[in-house]
């Protein structure tokens, strides 16, 4: 087969993996924006994109009742806006507890999905009255069952995240092999473990990772029955992919093949899923300031008042957003895009096609940027946070 042919014939099988609908924030709002004032780097945030995720998912999934991953963005309006339409929450520490007690959720619609915590932090969350904690080892299962006996526990295995563009596996989630005994462990210790989860990898393109993990969470239900445990609820945990450069399986498809693996689970066993990025990326537009250009030998370089450490971590590890400037009839051109600090890290990985005549002061749009982004920014070198405002609060 020639390159060519091979190309077309991918490019043909990814158009019909490519079934999600375009969501995003009209550029035109945008733009009004920036216009009524930028003076740091800013995220645009609309709130009906998140409202409308959210409904789609459960629409989706009808059987799975989302808790939000705070970590993808903990802004207080999302936040709000999720509880209003009913939605519960997943929390990995003490501060993102606190945001959501401080909104008055109620902390039965809590989980604590942070398969390793510090025991001030397990006490904490039982004084606040949350009873449901992921682990993924014996030691966790005992170091929870000692400050929390009726805490209920759902187990996190490791599962495979192929084709996922943010992989979470290795770091967490307990090996096939030392699940039996980790189930013996709780036995022994008659911990209540009656829950399993995973997570199948950020971003996740893939849907096989979700069918192949519910079919492997039947098996381990199955074993933890034969031991005397009980069975009651399944947690497929968050990967739920937007359309960023390349071509994803739409919620709904994700559902379908969802559903049906779920068919396998008997009914008397509640299902839950922790969206994080799914419910808040497309909601939110990055917005940065070109503060210089110049050309190294053949090379052309922009510097950005927002970089790696302002808000675009994610494109150092295999994240890559649209990127669009307001020069909309200027050709193109590949560009190296810098941050502002005096860190060689801050920068994108590769470069990117932008106008050939951009120019100090240009605006540079990041669509779908809602999730893992403000979240990550930090003050290193001494350069501001960015501004989130909301649209359709
Ligand atoms: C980060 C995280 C999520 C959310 O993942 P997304 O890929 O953003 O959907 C869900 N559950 C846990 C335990 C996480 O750590």
């Amino acid at each position: 087969m020639t390159i060519q042919a091979a190309l077309d014939q991918q490019r043909e099988l990814e158009s019909f993996l490519d079934t999600h609908p375009e969501v995003s924030i009209d550029f035109d709002l945008v733009q009004r924006e920036v216009r009524s004032g930028y003076s740091r780097p800013l995220l645009v945030l609309d709130l009906e994109i998140v409202r409308q995720k959210y409904r789609r998912f459960r629409e989706a999934m009808p059987r799975v009742t989302p808790h939000y991953a705070v970590k993808a963005n903990p802004d207080e309006r999302i936040l709000r806006a999720l509880d209003h339409e009913g939605c519960n929450f997943e929390v990995a520490s003490i501060a993102e507890l606190d945001l959501l007690l401080g909104l008055s959720i109620e902390s039965d619609r809590i989980y604590y999905s942070n398969p390793v915590k510090s025991r001030a932090f397990i006490r904490y969350a039982a004084e606040k009255g949350l009873r449901w904690f992921a682990f993924d080892s014996a030691d966790e299962l005992i170091k929870i069952s000692e400050i929390v006996p009726d805490a209920k526990l759902y187990l996190r295995f490791d599962t495979p995240n192929i084709g996922s563009d943010w992989p979470l596996a290795g770091k967490f989630g307990a090996k096939q092999r030392d699940i039996e005994g980790i189930l013996d462990v709780a036995v022994e210790h008659e911990a209540d473990v009656c829950g399993l989860t995973f997570h199948v990898g950020s971003q996740c393109r893939n849907v096989e990772n979700w069918r192949h993990a519910i079919g492997l969470s039947k098996k381990i239900f199955d074993m933890m029955r034969d031991k005397g445990l009980r069975a009651e609820m399944l947690n497929i945990g968050g990967g739920y992919p937007v359309r960023l450069t390349r071509p994803i399986p739409s919620v709904e498809y994700i559902g379908e093949v969802v559903s049906d693996a779920l068919n396998d689970i008997s009914d008397d066993i509640s299902i839950c899923a922790e969206p994080g990025r799914f419910m808040v990326s497309d909601a939110a537009y990055f917005v940065c300031q070109v503060i210089g250009t110049q050309t190294k030998g053949d090379e052309r370089w922009l510097y950005l008042d927002a970089g790696v450490f302002g808000g675009l971590m994610e494109c150092t590890q295999g994240i890559q957003y649209e990127i669009g400037a307001d020069r909309k009839d200027s050709a193109l051109a590949p560009w190296f895009v810098a941050g502002p600090s005096c860190d060689s890290v801050d920068m994108l990985p590769r470069e990117q096609m932008l106008p050939a005549d951009t120019q100090e002061g240009d605006f540079i749009f990041f669509p779908k940027a809602g999730a893992y982004t403000t979240v990550y920014a930090n003050e290193f070198n001494g350069f501001p946070l960015p501004e989130v405002r909301v649209i359709n609060e």
